[in-house]
This record gives structure tokens, C-alpha cells and sequence, in this order.
């Protein structure tokens, strides 16, 4: 390793593209580049011999799921069940660092890497819990509790928890394995379907954001009951509707009904709040778990 300021890898590994960066524990990004995901096959080998070329001390990797996060078990590394076939199984961490003379490496889900740039780097800084949740064209929640990423059997997939459908909803849930779920009756494509039209297109027609925020509002009811939260971030692209986030703000304290009362609720406008890193959560996270493992490896 070298005697200056170690230098981080840092790998998000998103369905559609992996964002690769250097950058110094502090989270300073001296170099970023971004190629499509394409077959393991061809896009590990680029990433490899970008990294090999960067001189890295460590690897903090956050992959699109789900994956294997339990450094103790087999799967550790892998891409499990993936409708991605060529990614199904796919031994992507043990491949990487193979590939990079088995630097120290962490490895967890892209929105627990989201989650922890935020607790690291953004609007999360000093506090222990808290949940990211990205509604693009899945949803996924990241969940860090006590200080700790949530892991369990596998991760949680707070995407896919079951939510009442609205009698008003003139849609239907896209899931393909639940008839009721959070991603089938929110998500980007499920909105398209809806609607006809895609969610960039719909900005101006309230009704759509009216019962986007009420299954938002309803999951986050859920999520706050169960994990008590101390923020809640929200991303992705449907996110960007912001008009949005007054709406959910009121129908989250509507739904709690005065049954908790904390100074995080009194506050609800810095409760519920966007990602605050313009776009860089998911890669600082990257960061901070190659930051991590190198201690660890230093340990
Ligand atoms: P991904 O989830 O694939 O990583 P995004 O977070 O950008 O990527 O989510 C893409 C989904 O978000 C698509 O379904 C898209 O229609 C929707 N989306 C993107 N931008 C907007 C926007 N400005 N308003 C509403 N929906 C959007
Ligand atoms: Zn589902």
C-alpha cells in the first residue's frame, strides 16, 4: 500500500450503468468515469483494468440486487436471482478482486451504499438510523440501524412490502410476483402504465402525484413504525416530482395520527427530505465501505 493518503476504489453497480471512481477517505472524487452494464463478461474485465490502471488501495463496491452481503456465507460477492440471466449467480466481487491483486474490499446493496453516503457525507451526518429509499424503476430501501447497514438472512427489500391498493386507482400492480406491492403499484413503470404517459410527462396533472404520495406516505408510515427512523431520505428519478414532498410529509403525520411524538416528526420538512448530494450518495457510499474494509484489513 502506499504511504500517502490511501486511495479508494469505488464501484456503483447499478442495472444500467456502473459508476467508477478514485477517491480519498474523506470523500474528495479525484477521477470518475461511468460505462454501460453490459454481460459480466464484457463490462468486468473494463472495470478491472480501469481500477488495475488507478493504483487502488481498497474497494467499496454497491451492487444492484439482490446479492449476497453476509461476508460469512458462500454468496458472499454474488448477483443472486436476477431476471439479468447473464448476472444470475455471478461470483462479481471475488471476480473483481482477483482481478485486483485481492485488495481489502467491501461489498453491499446499492441502496445501502446510498444510505450510507448520506450518513457519512449528507444531510444523514451523525445519526445511527436511517432509511434511503430510491422510487426509480424499482424501489429499494437501504437501512442502517444503530450504525449498522441492515443485512439479515439476505437485505431488505422494503420495495416489496405490501401495500392496500386505492379503490381510486385506476391502475394495477406490475409486480410479477405480488398482487399488491409497493414497487408494483409506485415505481417508475407502474406510473407509466397507469398513466399512459411516462412520469416526466405527467408533472402537471395532480391526480397522479395525489396517489403517488399517498402509497409513499403509506409505506413510509410502515418503515417509520418499524425501524424508527431518524431521517428518511428519498431518491430517484420519480422523486424528482418534488411537489411531491409536502404531500407525503402530510399524509406520513395523517397516517401516524398523533400516535408518536417525537422532536424528528415536530420537524417533519428536515424528516423527510431528497437526497442531499446531488446525484454522489451512491458512490460516496462507495467510498466509505472501501474506506472501511482497509481498516479493517489494517486492523
Ligand atoms: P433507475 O431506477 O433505473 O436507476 P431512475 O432512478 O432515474 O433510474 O428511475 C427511472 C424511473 O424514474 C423511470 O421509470 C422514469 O420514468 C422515472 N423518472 C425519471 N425522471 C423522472 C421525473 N423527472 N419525473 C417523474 N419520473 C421520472
Ligand atoms: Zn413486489
Amino acid at each position: 500500500m502506499s504511504e500517502s493518503t490511501p486511495r479508494i476504489g469505488a464501484l456503483e453497480a447499478g442495472g444500467t450503468k456502473m459508476v467508477m471512481a478514485v477517491a480519498t477517505p474523506d470523500g474528495t472524487i479525484l477521477e470518475d468515469t461511468a460505462i454501460p452494464t453490459t454481460a459480466p463478461a464484457d463490462c468486468v474485465p473494463q472495470m478491472i483494468e480501469w481500477f488495475a490502471a488507478r493504483d487502488i488501495d481498497a474497494l467499496g463496491v454497491a451492487a444492484f440486487g439482490p446479492t449476497g452481503v453476509d461476508p460469512k456465507k458462500d454468496n458472499f460477492g454474488y448477483i443472486l436471482k436476477t431476471p439479468k440471466l447473464e448476472w444470475a449467480g455471478y461470483d462479481f466481487l471475488g471476480t473483481l478482486r482477483r482481478g485486483l491483486n485481492m485488495i481489502p474490499a467491501g461489498y453491499d446493496t446499492d441502496v445501502n451504499g446510498s444510505c450510507l453516503g448520506e450518513a457519512t457525507f449528507g444531510c444523514a451526518r451523525g445519526l445511527d438510523t436511517v432509511l434511503y429509499l430510491t422510487i426509480g424503476t424499482g424501489i429499494g430501501a437501504g437501512v442502517m440501524v444503530n450504525g449498522q447497514l441492515l443485512h439479515g438472512m439476505l437485505h431488505p427489500e422494503a420495495g416489496h412490502i405490501m401495500l392496500h391498493k386505492r379503490d381510486n386507482d385506476p391502475g394495477e400492480c406490475v409486480c410479477p410476483f405480488h398482487e399488491g406491492c409497493f414497487e408494483g403499484l409506485a415505481a417508475g413503470p407502474s406510473i407509466e402504465k397507469r398513466w399512459g404517459a411516462k412520469g416526466v410527462e405527467l408533472a402537471e396533472r395532480m391526480e397522479v402525484w395525489e396517489l403517488e404520495s399517498d402509497y409513499i406516505a403509506e409505506a413510509l408510515t410502515d418503515y417509520i413504525m418499524s425501524f424508527s427512523p431518524q431521517k428518511i431520505i428519498l431518491g430517484g428519478g420519480v422523486m424528482k416530482q418534488e411537489q411531491m414532498f409536502p404531500l407525503v410529509r402530510k399524509k406520513v403525520l395523517a397516517n401516524i395520527a398523533g400516535y408518536l411524538d417525537t422532536p424528528e416528526l415536530a420537524d417533519i420538512d428536515n424528516y423527510i427530505v431528497p437526497n442531499s448530494l446531488n446525484e454522489m450518495q451512491g458512490i460516496l457510499g462507495c467510498v466509505e465501505l472501501g474506506r472501511r474494509a482497509l481498516v479493517a484489513a489494517q486492523a
